[in-house]
C-alpha cells in the first residue's frame, strides 16, 4: 500500500531554487573544487597525498550538516582502496525497498593548460556557470543528492529509504568498487532503484536519461627487441623496429584505413530500438556526436551522417592510443633504434560486449605469432559497458513528469559513449533493479578535457528531477 501523495501533487510544490543552491551547496560544492582529488590511476601516491581523503571528509562533513531524519553518514575504508561514502537516508514512506543514489569523487587529470582566466583547482564562476575540474564529472552528485532528499523530508513529501553511495576510483575503471560493494551486499537490501548523477546530456533544456553506455578496456602493449638502445647506423636494417612490430600487431586489431575494429568478439548488435532513437535524435538536434568537437578547420569526421556517427559513437568498438612509452620526447630524439615500444591503448567496447571477453579476446590477437619473435607483453583492465533494461511503467510516467514539472520539457534518452563501469556492476548484483542514468554532462561541460564546466541551473533542474523520481518511487513501491 501507499502512503505517498497522489502523484500530481508533488508538480505543484515549489522546488529548491538556484538561490537556495547557491546558500546551501554552493560553498562546499567550491571547496571541493580546490581540492585536486585526482582519480588513483594519474596519482599513484594519492594516499600520501591525502586529496581523496580530503574530499571524501568534506563531503561527509556537508553531509551531516543537512537536516534528513536519523541519516547516518559513515565513510567505508579498505586497507589500500580509495574511500566510500555513505550516506543512509532511512524511509520516511511505508516501502521495504532501497533507493541507490550514485555518484563519483575522484577526477580526473586537468589535461593541459586551461583557458586564460581558468584554472582546474580554482573555481571561476562566469553567470551561471562554474568552471574547475570534477565539479561536473561529478563533485555535483553528493550535492543534488541530498538536496533533493532534504528537500523532500522538508516538503513531508515520503520516500524509500535511501543510500547515497559517492566512490572515489571512478575516474579509473572503479576498480575499488567491487570490494566495497561486496561489504555492503547484506547492509544495501533490496536495491529496486539506481539513480546514476554521472551521465550525460544533448541540451541543457529537458532531462536527458542514458540508455546505453560503452565499455572500456585499457591495454597495456609492450614490444621488446634489445636489451638497449643501439645507434640506429650499426642497428636499423638488422634489428627490426619495435614501433615497426607494434604497428603490425595494431593492424591485427584495427584497420589502419577506416579505424574498423577486426576483432569479432569486440562488435555487438545494435538493437532496431536503439537505431530509431538515433535517427529520431538526429532529427531534432542535427549532428550532435559530430557539432561538438572542436576539430580543425576541414576535417572529414566518420561515419556516413549524423545518424550513423551517433550510433558510432554509441555502439561502435574503437582504438584510440592514449599514451606512449620507451620513446624519447621530440627534443632528446637521437639517431638510435630504441629497445622497446610502449602503448596505451583504450578500446571502447559496445554496450552489449562483455569487457573480460573483449580482453581475452585483444590479448589473445596480440600475443599470437610474435612479429620477428619479439618479445610482447599485454596487461588489460576492463569494463564492461551497460544497455538499460526496458523501464517499468511507472518509472517511465515519472521520468516524463519529473522533466516536464522541472524543465518544463519532455524527457529526452540518449545513448553514450563514454563508461561507467558502476551500472554493469550493480546491474549484475541485483537483476530486477530499475536504472535512471542522468547528469548534467551537457554541451561545453568539457568533462576530461580542459575548462571543465558546471551549469548551476542545470543542478537546480536535475536535482529536482531526482526528487521527483524518488517520491514517485515510494508512491509505487509497495
Ligand atoms: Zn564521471
Amino acid at each position: 500500500m501507499s502512503l505517498g501523495p497522489p502523484a500530481d501533487n508533488l508538480t505543484r510544490v515549489s522546488p529548491i531554487t538556484l538561490a537556495d543552491f547557491e546558500r546551501d551547496a554552493l560553498p562546499t560544492l567550491w571547496a571541493y573544487g580546490e581540492i585536486p582529488a585526482i582519480s588513483p590511476a594519474y596519482d599513484p601516491d594519492w594516499q600520501a597525498a591525502g586529496h581523496l581523503t580530503r574530499a571524501v571528509d568534506l563531503l561527509a562533513s556537508w553531509a551531516r550538516t543537512r537536516e534528513l531524519a536519523n541519516a547516518s553518514v559513515r565513510v567505508q575504508e579498505i586497507p589500500g582502496r580509495t574511500p566510500v561514502l555513505l550516506v543512509d537516508v532511512p524511509a520516511t514512506a511505508n516501502t521495504t525497498g532501497t533507493v541507490v543514489l550514485y555518484g563519483h569523487l575522484d577526477k580526473q587529470p586537468p589535461l593541459g593548460d586551461w583557458s586564460e582566466g581558468l584554472a582546474p583547482f580554482a573555481p571561476v564562476r562566469r553567470d551561471n556557470r562554474v568552471f574547475g575540474r570534477g565539479l561536473a564529472d561529478d563533485g555535483y552528485a553528493t550535492f543534488a543528492a541530498l538536496s533533493a532528499l532534504e528537500d523532500l523530508e522538508r516538503r513531508g513529501v515520503p520516500h524509500a529509504r535511501c543510500v547515497v553511495l559517492i566512490e572515489a576510483s571512478e575516474e579509473s575503471g572503479s576498480p575499488d568498487l567491487l570490494a566495497h560493494l561486496d561489504r555492503l551486499s547484506d547492509d544495501l537490501g533490496d536495491v529496486e532503484l539506481l539513480i546514476c548523477l554521472d551521465s550525460g546530456a544533448i541540451t541543457y533544456d529537458r532531462l536527458w536519461v542514458t540508455t546505453s553506455l560503452r565499455g572500456n578496456l585499457i591495454a597495456h602493449l609492450r614490444v621488446d627487441v634489445l636489451e638497449r638502445g643501439q645507434h640506429s647506423g650499426t642497428a636499423s636494417g638488422v634489428v627490426p623496429s619495435s614501433f615497426r612490430i607494434a604497428r603490425q600487431l595494431l593492424d591485427r586489431v584495427e584497420d589502419a584505413r577506416t579505424g574498423e575494429i577486426l576483432i569479432p568478439e569486440l562488435h555487438g548488435d545494435i538493437p532496431p530500438s536503439h537505431r530509431q532513437a538515433a535517427q529520431g535524435l538526429t532529427a531534432e538536434f542535427g549532428d550532435v556526436a559530430g557539432d561538438e568537437q572542436p576539430t580543425i578547420a576541414g576535417l572529414e569526421l566518420m561515419g556516413v551522417d549524423a545518424t550513423d556517427r551517433v550510433l558510432r559513437r554509441t555502439f561502435a568498438p574503437t582504438l584510440s592510443v592514449t599514451g606512449v612509452g620507451g620513446m624519447p620526447l621530440v627534443e632528446n630524439a637521437g639517431n638510435v633504434l630504441r629497445p622497446y615500444t610502449e602503448l596505451v591503448l583504450s578500446l571502447r567496447l559496445p554496450p552489449n560486449v562483455s569487457g573480460e571477453v573483449a580482453a581475452d579476446a585483444v590479448t589473445r590477437v596480440l600475443t599470437t605469432d610474435n612479429p620477428s619473435h619479439a618479445r610482447v607483453t599485454v596487461t588489460t583492465s576492463p569494463a564492461t559497458g551497460w544497455l538499460a533494461p526496458e523501464l517499468s511503467p511507472w518509472l517511465a510516467t515519472a521520468l516524463a513528469d519529473a522533466s516536464q514539472a522541472t524543465f518544463g520539457r519532455p524527457v529526452g534518452f540518449c545513448g553514450e559513449g563514454g563508461t561507467i563501469p558502476f551500472l554493469a556492476q550493480l546491474g549484475e548484483r541485483y537483476p530486477s533493479v530499475q536504472f535512471v542514468a542522468t547528469g548534467v554532462l551537457g554541451p561545453g561541460s568539457n568533462a576530461h578535457g580542459i575548462d571543465e564546466m558546471l551549469d548551476l541551473d542545470t543542478v537546480v533542474h536535475v536535482t529536482n528531477a531526482v526528487a521527483h523520481i524518488v517520491a514517485e518511487h515510494a508512491v509505487h513501491s509497495a
